[in-house]
């Protein structure tokens, strides 16, 4: 198999390669240059993915597999991520940009996310209730049949993962709808699930633009559950085709999350986490840590080191040695992002470093951006209250914990959030007030396959990982007995 993908073009149905109805281009955003082609699935191919994920389904060897069958090809779904790893996290380099040790990462991270629900499935079983006079009842969690999963391109592999591990631990077939910027990772998975002997039509990959294929399979009457994680836009668009349809939607968005530094924190330590916690994937990142608020008495004292360090991030090729940070992940995206950081200006905003493209010449034909940190803004500032999805932070004071509390809380959203303090008590206040999905304390961007994760407020609704993730997948059934 050749980096650049040779199922690029065709979708997965029913176990076969079927050529995509139209296509269109994947570019390298550290280059410019054109990838390969990619499919772009019509109504009819919709269609025939949703039959076939229902008649695989419906198949005894399917719905009657015991726990730990199941379990065996999650498993070697997973040997088979690791088998691949190298193609996997290069396909990804060349259609996002992420820098080459991050999409090894991601990939590594997929395969756990494989391996812990192999074991989710053979351990977590149906339940029986105390008997209730001469009643006994169990409940018994089932699959909803056929799934949709839309994922963006920041964190393919990861996000796919989380979403068809629990899936079809669960007993569902899964249409996977990757997004159209880092399609051929996806692909991949696919084939890497036929030659784990998931069955066909288990997961058929149908590759196609939002505004296509992603809203053709959400609309599709045969799809009885969507799990989608990307924008709040997009999430709510699919939030009201649900509505209309009745039918389950878990929803992971986007965030605007605080990074708190206290007086009494390490700030060296704490200069690291928010370092990492906004320019890592080049701030595109869900829970990147984009609204940085540093008590007052060492505001100065801490954006000196932060400058420093962030001046010192390099910015290159991703597979370069060393690099810091790669490119954004698309041209178009970095325009969005100088558009954010123009009005950020006009809010009276101050660039205290970065706020352009690179000047290396050898970057000139990337969609790089520099890592910027923007000063001297009001909370009402556009860039304050909105997801920029960039490496871009906007840094601001607190005086105490009121304070703090109330700017943190100040958000339509409610994915992360961040805390650094020497005190553990008010760590524990702090944490206990912010109004977010993930709270780090002295920490930040550390996660668990097992601890659940989702979204407060318009970050969206539900929770992925954990015990959590495999029941987003299922409905419960209550089953009495007279005895
Ligand atoms: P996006 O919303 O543009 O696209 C995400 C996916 O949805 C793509 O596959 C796209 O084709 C599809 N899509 C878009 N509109 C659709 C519609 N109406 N119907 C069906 N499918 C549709 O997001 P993106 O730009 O790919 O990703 C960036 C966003 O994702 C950011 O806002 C980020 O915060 C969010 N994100 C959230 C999490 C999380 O776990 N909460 C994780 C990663 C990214």
């Amino acid at each position: 198999m050749s980096q650049t993908s040779s199922q690029a073009k065709s979708l997965l149905i029913d176990g076969r390669w079927t050529p995509a109805a139209q296509t269109f281009a994947s570019v390298n955003p550290a280059t410019g240059a054109a990838n390969f082609e990619v499919g772009a699935a019509d109504a009819a191919q919709v269609d025939a993915a949703v039959d076939s994920a229902w008649r695989a389904v419906r198949q005894k060897a399917w719905r009657d597999m015991l726990p730990h069958q199941r379990a065996a090809l999650l498993r070697r779904m997973a040997d088979g991520i690791d088998a691949n790893a190298d193609l996997l996290a290069r396909l990804q380099m060349i259609e996002n940009g992420k820098v080459w040790n991050e999409c090894k990462a991601q990939v590594a991270s997929a395969a756990a996310t494989f391996r812990y629900y192999a074991g989710v499935c053979e351990t977590v079983t149906s339940e029986v209730t105390p008997p209730r006079g001469n009643y006994l009842s169990l409940t018994q969690y089932e699959p909803y049949g056929v799934i949709v999963a839309i994922t963006p391109w920041n964190s393919p592999l990861t996000m796919e993962a989380q979403k068809i591990a629990p899936a079809l631990a669960a007993g569902n077939a899964v249409i996977l709808k990757p997004s159209e910027v880092t399609s051929s990772p996806a692909l991949e998975l696919g084939r890497i699930a036929l030659e784990a002997g998931l069955p066909p039509g288990i997961l058929n990959v149908v590759t196609g633009l939002g505004s296509g294929a992603g809203k053709l399979l959400v609309e599709h009457p045969g799809v009885r559950m969507v799990s989608f994680t990307g924008g709040t836009a997009s999430g709510r668009a699919i939030a009201r085709v649900a509505a209309d349809k009745l039918m389950p939607v878990a929803l992971e968005l986007g965030g605007k999350s605080p990074h708190i530094v206290c007086a009494d924190a390490d700030l060296d330590a704490a200069v690291e986490g928010v370092i990492g916690g906004i320019f890592e994937g080049s701030g595109q990142s869900c829970v990147a840590g984009s609204r940085l608020y540093v008590q007052r008495s060492v505001q100065q004292v801490f954006l000196e080191k932060l400058l420093a360090r962030t001046r010192a991030i390099r910015v290159d090729q991703p597979d370069a040695q060393g690099a810091g940070m790669g490119p954004i992940a698309s041209f178009a995206h970095r325009e969005k992002i100088e558009s954010m950081v123009a009005s950020a200006l006009k809010d009276g905003g101050e660039i205290l470093v970065g706020g352009k493209r690179p000047d290396e010449d050898h970057l000139a034909q990337g969609a790089f951006y520099l890592p910027t940190v923007i000063g001297g803004l009001k909370s009402d500032a556009y860039v304050v209250r909105e997801e920029i999805f960039g490496p871009v932070l906007c840094a601001l004071p607190f005086d105490d914990e009121d304070d703090l509390i109330a700017q943190a809380n100040d958000s339509v959203y409610g994915l992360a959030s961040g805390i650094w303090t020497a005190d553990y008590r008010r760590a524990w206040r702090v944490a206990r007030q912010l109004e977010a999905g993930s709270v780090w304390v002295n920490t930040y961007k550390q996660l668990s396959i097992s601890t659940p994760f989702g979204g407060f407020k318009q970050s969206g609704i539900g929770r992925e990982k954990g015990i959590s993730g495999l029941r987003l997948y299922q409905q419960s059934k209550g089953i009495y007995f007279a005895m």
